[in-house]
């Protein structure tokens, strides 16, 4: 199967600007944290990535440990630049991560500029790259002083292996710390990926989607989709194939017969807009300019293509943002 990018890949995306940058991102971005190890056909995985790119999505996130095993999503996903993107390198923004366990001994994880460099030149090898277009301090770790974990993402991009860095899932204050940091380094926090959706808000609690429009800095959502369960996929159980049933990171308890309530009321909402439920939970996260992007997951081609089409509707009225705060807290 030779690939052949859709000639009208830009027609319907937006795209917007992350932060005070000059970096424009997809509405929709596609993560490769599931659905890229060992355990799923390499045609597939092929398969979800041409739908993405013909869609639009020029954004593709992954992290040193991707996989199973960890690392096996950098290599399928190099494989696949090697093959079918090739020639497009540049219309295309490309991000990795390291802080969580990759190799075993003291300098396998966390936020080391040991471990950040060498596992930042692990993953260019990985996908076959010179550079990544974003590298990532995945977690915020309380023993390496912070200055030492931004250092080392200064140098990544000075010393070219990044154009841009970004941090996940530090909360309000330490993002404020890093972010002022790396302003004296001389390299801008491009982004902060944390993990937001209609059932997880902490990103307001914590104050720190504020912090992030105040500072200027892009954001792009993790699991705007909740794994899965803010789709139409687990409303009447939950399917052979499906996440739940792999007893990776979406517990089955985790849909249990209350979610399963509130995710019904959410869907008749979406219905009433005419979206699917992942539709309206991807543009529920776009609904305003504090957040650049949404990362969605797929495990289908199907998937990506219903997912990006979220865009065709972005605006809430206030009676349906209402509903659904009353439908996530039911
Ligand atoms: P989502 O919340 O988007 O969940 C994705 C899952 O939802 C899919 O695997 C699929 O489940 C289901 N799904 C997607 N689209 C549809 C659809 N249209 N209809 C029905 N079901 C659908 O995100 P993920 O949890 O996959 O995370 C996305 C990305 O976020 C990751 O790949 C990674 O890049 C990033 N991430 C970052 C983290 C961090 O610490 N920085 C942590 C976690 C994720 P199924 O497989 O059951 O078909």
């Amino acid at each position: 199967m030779s690939y052949q990018p859709a000639d009208d890949r830009y027609a319907t995306m937006p795209y917007r600007r992350c932060g005070h940058s000059g970096l424009l991102l997809p509405a929709v971005s596609l993560g490769l944290w599931h659905n890229f190890g060992h355990d799923v056909a390499y045609q597939t995985q092929r398969a979800i990535c041409h739908a993405a790119f013909d869609a639009g999505i020029t954004h593709f996130d992954l992290a040193n440990n991707y996989g199973p095993p960890p690392g096996s999503a950098e290599t399928a996903f190099g494989q696949i630049l090697a093959s079918d993107f090739k020639g497009y390198r540049d219309e295309l923004i490309i991000s990795s991560k390291a802080g969580y366990n990759m190799w075993p001994g003291p300098y396998g994880e966390m936020g080391s500029r040991k471990y950040l460099i060498a596992s930042c030149d692990q993953s260019l090898k990985r996908m076959g790259l010179d550079y990544v277009d974003i590298f990532y301090s995945h977690r915020f770790d309380p023993n390496t002083p912070l200055e030492e974990t931004m250092g080392a993402l200064d140098h990544i991009v000075r010393s070219g292996r990044a154009m841009y860095v970004g941090i996940s899932s530090y909360n309000s204050e330490r993002t404020r710390e890093a972010v002022a940091i790396l302003k004296s380094l001389g390299t801008p926090c491009l982004i902060h990926q944390p993990s937001y959706n209609i059932l997880n808000r902490w990103v307001e609690t914590d104050g720190l989607k504020d912090t992030l429009k105040e500072l200027g800095v892009g954001s792009i959502a993790y699991t705007p989709l909740a794994q899965g369960m803010l789709t139409d996929k687990y409303l009447n159980g939950i399917p052979e194939g499906s996440r739940a049933t792999q007893g990776k990171s979406l517990k089955k308890s985790f849909v249990s017969e209350k979610a399963v309530e509130s995710i019904r009321a959410l869907n008749e909402i979406a219905l009433g807009r005419g979206q699917s439920l992942a539709q309206m939970a991807i543009a529920w996260v776009l609904r305003n300019e504090g957040i650049t992007t949404a990362l969605i997951g797929a495990s289908k081609p199907e998937q990506v293509v219903q997912c990006a089409a979220a865009v065709n509707n972005l605006e809430f009225t206030q009676e349906e943002l209402t509903a659904i705060d009353a439908s996530a807290n039911e």
